[in-house]
């Protein structure tokens, strides 16, 4: 196979030829660029690549095409490379049908013509739209190989960290003929799987998340002992206030606890999310963000768990699971929340058996044709429903309230009910779950007719409520009832005499993102009051950076 297309279209050969020219100029020696002048001969030279096995990456088109629109010869192109990414190419004055576009017909993105200087018009949206491709369609033969057992739960511990950490791997069921060709017979026995196989030919049986990590190359301790500041947490906000903090010169360190992207990184369409009009997955934007935090030296250690946190005169430190204690200026805790267990008979034996909290990306694949559950009614619980209603047979939405329009948004509302195969079952919950080493059925019961019905299932996903889990560290900050961690004003008002926090002794108050303990700054989820959105925690993982710097230029610490 030669290599991946980039395919210009447009009637306009002047144009055309210019912007072929600078994409060959720049992505020749990864990618071959063709030229067609008409929708229909576009649609041919894509037939033919299809019929050759061949790959195309991307394919720009002009809207203005003499025998279709760039809109129809677009969506009929994603017939022939489903994973290709798609581009308008649009004057100036047509830049409002092509966000139409965007928004009706799932194309990723335009450039305005002429696309010149192609640094600033054409090779970012294309370097973009490439990284996509790539990420999305890395042949998985070249990558990791795991073979195993769909309902094992070491099974899906791996499939999970693979998928939150962007590497492709191809999954083996052990009952295919390739896979057992793969395995000598002694590793074929169900005591020895999963077994992670690597390009290299080496083999991990078992593997820990930090064996997985150290092998594929992730950094699971840290460079130095002292940084200037200490993120603990990889969720956007963790990620934005290590991207603000680095490039405004601190010596930054970000710790997580299982891959970076957090919550949004198991998002499979963030639609909402500002510069985004065609939506972006959680994925992606976990890839992009890491990229741009490691651009301005960011130092990324993961997987790795903080547990315990301490002051000692003006430092502060952070003491890792492994032991290892890392000093620094200040510290910001932007540990998000986690889902709430839901507490049902037979449920947690099953859980990574059938039972998945969240885990939508990595458990698609098998949903293919089956009948899948999802417990809660939320954003989260209708993005997975919209996700898996591509693969699935049918999608059943279980909602404890009674209507959608309580915890989800418009949009995704719409979405759901223009969706065929999605049901929603309102004011249901389950009260029992079935199966013997793996999930077989649920029971659910209806709260407004009082029934209770056993259903067949292989697949339950539950996105209920989440939860700080900031035990490790309440000694030393203040939270509130439910564990989120007080900041700024709130200390006064909640843990104090409505004017100083208590134990405060500064002259003055803490920042608006400071806690109870100076120079411990909170982001995200996790504080007490945050709007639990991405472009929030975003917005404050940038401003705790602000109040740092001021701090750090404080007399008082
Ligand atoms: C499935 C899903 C879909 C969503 N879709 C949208 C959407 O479309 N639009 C939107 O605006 N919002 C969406 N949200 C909400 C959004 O993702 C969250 O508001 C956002 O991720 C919060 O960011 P955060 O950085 O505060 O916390 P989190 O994203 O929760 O990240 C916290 C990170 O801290 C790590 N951590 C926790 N404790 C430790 C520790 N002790 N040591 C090391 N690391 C630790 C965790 O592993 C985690 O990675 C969605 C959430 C989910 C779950």
């Amino acid at each position: 196979m030669s290599k991946p297309v980039i395919l210009v279209v447009d009637d306009d050969d002047d144009a055309r030829r210019v912007i072929a020219r600078d994409l060959d100029s720049r992505y020749a020696q990864r990618y071959r660029i063709l030229q067609a002048a008409s929708g229909s001969d576009a649609l041919e030279t894509l037939r033919q690549l299809r019929d050759e096995n061949e790959s195309v990456a991307l394919i720009l088109s002009s809207q203005r095409l003499p025998d279709m629109n760039g809109v129809e010869f677009l969506s009929q192109a994603k017939a022939f490379f489903p994973h290709a990414g798609r581009a308008l190419l649009t004057p100036f004055s047509e830049t409002e049908s092509a966000i139409n576009a965007i928004q009706n017909s799932g194309i990723d993105d335009y450039l305005i013509k002429p696309c010149h200087p192609p640094e600033e018009k054409l090779y970012p949206v294309v370097n973009d739209l490439l990284a996509d491709w790539e990420a999305r369609t890395h042949p998985p033969i070249e990558g990791v190989r795991v073979v195993g057992s769909r309902f094992s739960p070491e099974g899906h511990q791996i499939r999970d960290f693979l998928a939150r950490n962007c590497v492709p791997f191809e999954w083996l069921d052990i009952e295919r003929e390739e896979a057992r060709r793969l395995l000598s017979t002694e590793d074929q026995k169900a005591s020895r799987l999963p077994i992670v196989i690597f390009p290299d030919g080496t083999q991990l049986v078992q593997p820990t998340n930090a064996e997985l990590a150290e092998k594929i190359g992730l950094k699971v301790h840290p460079e130095d002992t002292f940084y200037d500041l200490v993120i603990i947490g990889g969720g956007p906000a963790g990620l934005a206030s290590s991207v603000y903090g680095a490039s405004e010169g601190l010596h930054t360190v970000m710790v997580e606890r299982h891959a970076p992207g957090g919550q949004a990184g198991l998002s499979s369409m963030i639609e909402n999310y500002l510069g985004f009009p065609a939506g972006l997955s959680g994925a992606d934007l976990a890839r992009r963000a890491v990229a741009q935090a490691k651009k301005f030296e960011v130092e990324i250690v993961s997987p790795q768990v903080v547990t315990n946190l301490r002051a000692e005169g003006s430092s502060r430190i952070v003491t890792l699971s492994d032991g290892t204690e890392l000093r620094c200026h200040v510290v910001l805790l932007a540990t998000g929340v986690e889902w709430r267990r839901l507490d049902v008979p037979g449920l947690g034996r099953l859980v990574g058996a059938g039972v998945y909290y969240g885990g939508t990306v990595a458990e698609a694949f098998f949903c293919r044709n089956e009948d899948v559950y999802i417990v809660g009614g939320a954003n989260s619980a209708g993005q997975a429903a919209m996700y898996f209603s591509r693969y699935a047979r049918t999608v059943t939405m279980l909602v404890r309230e009674a209507s959608l329009s309580e915890s989800m948004s418009r949009y995704l509302i719409d979405q759901i009910a223009s969706a065929k195969n999605i049901k929603v079952r309102l004011r249901t919950t389950i009260v029992e779950v079935h199966g013997d080493g793996r999930l077989e059925a649920i029971t659910v019961f209806n709260a407004a007719n009082g029934e209770k019905e056993k259903l067949s299932t292989n697949a339950l996903f539950i996105f209920i409520g989440a939860l700080p889990h900031t035990e490790w560290v309440a000694k030393v900050v203040e939270t509130d009832d439910h564990g989120f961690i007080l900041t700024g004003p709130d200390l006064a008002r909640l843990r104090g005499n409505g004017h100083v926090p208590r134990n405060w002794s500064l002259q003055r108050d803490p920042f608006w993102l400071e806690s109870s303990q100076p120079g411990i700054f909170v982001a995200g989820d996790v504080r007490h009051g945050s709007v639990k959105r991405v472009a929030a925690g975003v917005g404050e993982g940038a401003t705790a950076v602000q109040f740092i710097h001021q701090y750090l230029a404080s007399a008082e610490r």
